[in-house]
């Protein structure tokens, strides 16, 4: 029996790993498994157990109920969805609905040339693995490229006297925009962290001089 049970979830990750990126149903899910019963409790197993982010309705509000979606291969030992539908709304919100690391937005163009435009997922700042948590102030909105690492692969970034011509020759009411939006993604994040790390500098120096 438990030979069987290890066949349909087996089938199960066949199926999800075969349709990476698409939204998969329950029904679907099931017949994968050649119709086992306890289809879903095998999907928390293949989350839980063997870490594959598999994400529903509970992680992601563009999710239905029922509905289930795994993103990428990668496997993170304990993935579990901690992080409730109104603090992902929160965070995405607050970071802009931008890439933290890289700065693509939900929905621009793939900058690697990919058939779908960019989804955000959320990352940690501090790692679990490194004693981060769930809280929102830990979280922020990254690309699911940065959010595996790819980040070094993304498009060279425009240079700053290009940039600040363009915005120079920008209309006001955009430029103002722009200013919005850069004021609001430095308030929460940069700013702060490189005060942090200024004043951690200069309190090493001052150890470092006695
Ligand atoms: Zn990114």
């Amino acid at each position: 029996m438990s030979k069987k049970r290890f066949g349909s979830k087996h089938k199960i990750l066949e199926f999800f790993l075969a349709n990476i990126g698409k939204v998969l149903n329950g029904k679907e899910i099931q017949e994968a498994g050649d119709g086992v019963t306890e289809w879903a409790r095998r999907v928390r197993e293949l989350r839980n157990e063997e870490g594959y982010q598999i994400l529903s309705h509970k992680d992601r509000a563009d999710l239905k109920p029922g509905q289930y979606l795994l993103q990428t291969d990668v496997r993170v030992l304990g993935f579990k969805r901690n992080i409730s539908k109104e603090t992902r709304a929160w965070v995405l919100e607050r970071n802009g609905y931008t890439c933290q690391m890289c700065g693509v937005a939900a929905g621009d163009a793939d900058p690697l040339g990919g058939p779908r435009t960019v989804r955000l997922t959320l990352g940690h700042i501090v790692d679990k693995s490194k004693g981060g948590d769930d809280s929102p102030k830990n979280l922020r909105a990254v690309c699911m490229a940065c959010n595996e690492g790819l980040q070094n692969t993304s498009p060279p970034k425009p240079d700053q006297i290009q940039l600040l011509s363009q915005v120079r020759r920008a209309r006001i009411d955009d430029q103002q925009a722009l200013l919005e939006w850069l004021l609001n993604k430095f308030e929460h994040s940069v700013v702060k962290k490189k005060a942090k790390g200024i004043k951690g500098k200069v309190k090493k120096k001052k150890k470092g001089k006695r």
